[in-house]
């Protein structure tokens, strides 16, 4: 589904991504640790465009994202991203956050739109909060909504940049759980965490990113039982 080959990336002088090749393969979900610094939020960041890079090809569903006939919105509306900050619109209660874009982008009827944001709103366990704003919300319910808001657009895949790394830690598993059933129901899905837990539970491989490169992937079990190069080794021993 995303075909990523020899991407590099330079910001300035910078070279921060060096040359990042990975297939996902459809309903495959991947984990992306790393120190920080090592590149995973501007490398998931590519897949999308919300950065531009200069050498390589992302493919998705076989169509290069760089190529000048692709419609950028509509991209986007088929990778959704969540941040770590949830970016809500906060002069607008959570319904009208969630059905926004259906409406303004997709041209969506507003019946139809609010009737799928109200089952999304259920689905992340937050139907109760449709007419507050995000200010009334916890973390967890805000970033709830977040993912809530990018479903809404029906993506094929949904891109994570730590979302719960934010959150008061009483908050972060109704964010995880709610990850671990889109994992569970199918959903593609590149998640740059740290929460290990999830990734043994959920992923289906773990990349170990360095100073712009992947230097170790394997299935989760693998990853934390046998991992390899002394980055990982160390990186581990630090974050478990
Ligand atoms: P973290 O775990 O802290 O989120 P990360 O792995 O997500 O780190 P990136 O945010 O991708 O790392 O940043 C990689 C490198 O690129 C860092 O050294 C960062 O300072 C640099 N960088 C990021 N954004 C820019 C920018 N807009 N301009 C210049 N340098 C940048
Ligand atoms: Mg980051």
């Amino acid at each position: 589904m995303i075909e990523v080959s020899k991407l590099h990336k330079w910001y300035g002088d910078f070279h921060v991504l060096q040359g990042i090749s990975e297939n996902v393969e459809k309903g495959e979900v991947l984990v992306i640790c790393g120190p920080s610094g090592s590149g995973k939020s501007t490398f998931i960041r590519c897949i999308n465009r919300l950065e531009e890079y200069q050498k390589g090809t992302v493919l998705f569903d076989g169509r290069d994202i760089q190529d000048k006939g692709v419609d950028i919105n509509k991209l986007r509306a088929e990778i959704g991203i969540v941040f770590q900050q949830f970016n809500l619109y906060p002069h607008l209660t959570v319904l009208k956050n969630v059905t926004l874009a259906p409406l303004k982008v997709k041209n969506a009827a507003k019946e139809e739109a609010e009737k799928l944001a109200l089952s999304l709103l259920e689905r992340v366990g937050i139907h109760d909060q449709a007419h507050k704003y995000p200010a009334e919300l916890s973390g967890g319910q805000q970033q709830r909504v977040a993912i809530a808001r990018s479903l809404a657009m029906k993506p094929k895949v949904m891109l994570f940049d730590e979302p719960t790394s934010a959150l008061d830690p009483e908050m972060i598993n109704e964010v995880l759980n709610v990850m671990k059933d889109l994992a569970r129901e199918g959903m593609t899905m590149l998640c740059v965490t740290h929460e290990m837990g999830f990734a043994r539970e959920v992923a289906d491989r773990v990349i170990f990113m360095d100073g712009g490169v992947v230097v170790e992937q394997a299935p989760p079990d693998e990853f934390f039982k046998n991992p390899k190069h002394e980055r990982t080794k160390a990186f581990l021993k630090e974050i478990l």
